[in-house]
């Protein structure tokens, strides 16, 4: 009976569970979603960031090489002219420096003999003394006519000055047949760099960097290393996919300090110069770190609680059928002996006599009734009454065994017992079993004769062609035959 019972309420249970899992599993399932889908958006923010910068530097620095090449355009235009010969120093000094004035952080500019005498300097009238043939620069223009505007390695300059730091852009000076004449050369403090990069807030770790086309780093903001101004980094990873590739961006390990970084460089214009924004990933993805660990505790803390609830409710469930199963079985018990009552005889009785017609199985109810009980009451009160009813119970109850067999009190001192799939032969063991059991049970005190029982019995058979109120009927009339035939005996309504 109870697992018949216990099925249905399961259900439930298990419907709960499923369902909050499965809302715990969509849950965790979006908030992944949304998490994975804010990281790409961080990361294509960061990427545009990057290029943006890029493409601030980009236009700047090509904008302040053009005014130095101005510078030297206009430097060389003013030697070429036959009639500076004839003036004055001064003259000939504001006609070749005219265009000079404007460029931020300008050294000074030169213009060189072909041997590498400067004989002409922007900052001083009479030219320092001094000889360049050993700056790249010179050799460069004397060896190759073509090169046109050249940015050098960066050098230090000859001067006890805070940032000696210098790049310098130059230009070929030739005589009409082509000849090698000398150099216009214009430096300019690499402090420009740091100036124009420390302007640009991209984050504590990550790095804005300035590089030719050898490799070589002009200018790094923050500097992740000393000394590496001027150093040729064309052998980094990195580096070198950025010289091969020219534009674009990637994600990459930094050979220098091994953090993830995500690269976003261009070549500035059309000059040997390449500006790399390198933005660690830390910087970049901070913000969306915080956001991911308030959102996963949130949501942990909500599935938890979900799943808490859930957990709660199962057990008030359990509980709950628990305690509907005891009060049904209260319902069908009987009070006195512990028993099943009438009304789940009746039930029981309707059931398995369905059983039986389908199975064709017999079906046989035993009728038992205490002899004399009424005179029993009378010496042992109805206390003493109620206890041998509830001995004889016992007895009944003790000599069923299979599952689908059922005792219950049918009323008064009188029992009905249903045995399924039992035929006369095995009942009228059962019942000699009961009567003789009740029969020695030990003798209430007082008494001479002990307590006995008589037992009316009747089996369905599929010939015997009976209803079961005709079966009920004839295990009535066995036991009252059974009475009248003397008592604590058995009879079969069958013989
Ligand atoms: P018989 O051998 O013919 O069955 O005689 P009897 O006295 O047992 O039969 P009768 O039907 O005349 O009396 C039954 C008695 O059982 C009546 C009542 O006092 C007693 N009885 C019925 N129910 C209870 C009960 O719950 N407790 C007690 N103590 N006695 C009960
Ligand atoms: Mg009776
Ligand atoms: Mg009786």
């Amino acid at each position: 009976m109870s697992s018949s019972l216990t099925r249905p309420t399961r259900r439930p249970e298990r419907l709960l569970i499923l369902g909050s899992t499965l809302t715990v599993l969509l849950i965790v399932g979006i908030v992944t979603a949304l998490l994975i889908r804010e990281h790409a958006n961080t990361l294509q923010t960061a990427k545009r960031t990057a290029n943006t910068i890029t493409q601030l530097i980009d236009a700047d620095v090509l904008r302040n090489v053009e005014l130095y090449d101005t510078a030297l355009k206009g430097l060389i235009a003013a030697t070429e002219r036959p009639d500076l010969q004839g003036v004055s120093p001064s003259i000939r000094h504001l006609v070749l420096f005219d265009r000079s004035a404007a460029a931020p952080y300008k050294g000074d500019i030169l213009l060189l003999d072909a041997s590498g005498e400067v004989i002409a300097d922007s900052s001083l009238l009479t030219p320092k003394t001094g000889n360049f043939a050993d700056r790249d620069y010179f050799q460069v223009h004397r060896d190759h006519p073509d090169i046109g505007l050249y940015i050098s390695r960066p050098f230090t300059a000859r001067c006890e000055c805070d940032d000696p730091w210098r790049i310098a852009f130059s230009r070929r000076v030739s005589s009409p047949d082509g000849g090698f004449h000398g150099v216009a050369v214009a430096s300019m403090r690499l402090s420009y760099f740091h100036h124009l990069f420390s302007s640009l807030n991209i984050g504590s770790n990550s790095t804005i960097n300035l590089l030719n086309h050898q490799g070589i780093l002009l200018a790094q903001e923050p500097l992740l290393e000393v000394d590496i101004i001027n150093k040729d980094l064309s052998q980094r990873p990195n580096v070198a996919r950025m010289l091969r590739e020219r534009d674009g961006s990637f994600h990459s390990v930094s050979s220098v300090d091994h953090q993830p970084r995500l690269y976003s460089f261009s070549n500035v214009g059309d000059l040997p110069l390449i500006v790399a924004v390198a933005l660690a990933s830390d910087d970049v993805f901070a913000p969306w770190r915080r956001a991911a660990w308030l959102v996963s505790v949130a949501t942990g803390v909500l599935c938890t609680g979900l799943l808490w609830l859930t957990w709660a409710l199962c057990m008030e469930l359990r509980r709950r059928h628990r305690a509907e199963q005891v009060l049904s079985e209260l319902a069908g018990t009987d009070a006195l002996t512990g028993l099943a009552n009438r009304r789940t005889l009746d039930e029981r009785l309707r059931l398995e006599w369905d059983r039986a017609q389908r199975s064709t199985e017999p079906l046989t109810v035993l009728m038992i009734d205490v002899d004399h009980f009424k005179a029993f009451n009378d010496r042992h009160g109805h206390q003493g009454g109620d206890d041998a009813l509830r001995t004889v119970a016992q007895v009944i109850d003790s000599n069923i065994r299979r599952p689908a067999d059922l005792a219950a009190r049918y009323g008064g001192e009188e029992f009905a017992v249903v045995l399924p799939n039992t035929d006369a032969k095995g009942a009228w063991v059962i019942a000699e079993h009961i009567r003789s059991g009740v029969q020695h049970l030990p003798r209430p005190a007082g008494d001479e004769e002990p307590i006995t029982v008589s037992i009316g019995m009747s089996t369905w058979e599929k010939r015997s062609g009976l209803s079961l109120e005709d079966l009920l009927l004839r295990a009535d009339q066995a036991l009252y035959e059974a009475k009248h035939s003397g008592r604590n005996r058995t009879i079969n309504a069958e013989a």
